[in-house]
């Protein structure tokens, strides 16, 4: 009786201290769901080993620092620099890296289930002289990274948008970045991303990409509130 007590008390315990930790969110659509643009067996290893690995090693890095499993991931990016030092870089990539494919999934739908609303058409027309021309610069922007990284297009509170491009698994929480921006959409442009479909051709990934964007998520972003 007393083992089994304390079998269940173990458990328990496990499903508490596991719930404490950061997860892995499942995809909010079928891992063929961007077919033919993004292939199936590319976003299977991308969310269930490079994302998920990302997790795990975010997890890890702050097993000592337990009371950190507490914070949104936001919050803990956002100070990373307070943080112990030996954990800093292990957050920075890792909670970057979990960060950044949590958005990029959710920035993502089933190719023509959204399209550009008129207002945000506008929007993109305003800044960057047309859509065409927007999607010429993100594109621009995924080539000239140098290695891994990720292309965005930001948001000031002005409304002012632009386009920019992180290393690694950097973002507008890591060090020395912008604070005031907003990130409303991202792409992923590591090979990691791409290679199995497209080999070395990141503009082909880089151009297929505007068939599954979820059009409806980026202008909910643009019209959150800011931090
Ligand atoms: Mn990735």
């Amino acid at each position: 009786m007393k083992q089994i007590f304390l079998t269940t008390a173990a458990f328990l315990f496990s499903i508490l201290f596991a719930s404490a930790q950061f997860k892995l969110p499942a995809l909010p659509y079928a891992y063929g769901a961007l077919e033919p643009y993004i292939d199936s067996t590319t976003m299977r290893i991308h969310h269930d080993v490079h994302h998920a690995a990302y997790v795990k090693n975010l997890n890890k890095a702050l097993e000592k620092y337990s009371e950190l499993y507490k914070k949104d991931l936001t919050e803990l990016l956002g100070e990373q620099e307070d943080l112990p030092m030996e954990i800093q870089t292990a957050v920075r990539n890792n909670g970057g890296g979990v960060y950044n494919h949590n958005f990029f999934w959710k920035i993502m739908a089933p190719a023509g289930s959204t399209k550009i609303s008129t207002k945000l058409e506008a929007t993109l027309i305003g800044n960057f002289g047309g859509v065409e021309a927007f999607k010429e610069a993100f594109e621009k922007a995924a080539l000239s990274r140098f290695g891994s990284g990720w292309v965005w297009l930001v948001a000031s509170p002005s409304g002012k948008l632009q386009i920019i491009s992180t290393p690694n698994q950097d973002n507008l929480y890591s060090p020395g970045s912008n604070p005031k921006l907003k990130a409303i959409l991202c792409l992923d442009v590591w090979e990691h991303a791409y290679y199995i479909k497209y080999q070395a051709k990141r503009a082909a990934y880089a151009k297929a990409f505007w068939n599954v964007v979820n059009w409806a998520e980026v202008e909910k972003l643009l019209n959150e509130p800011y931090n």
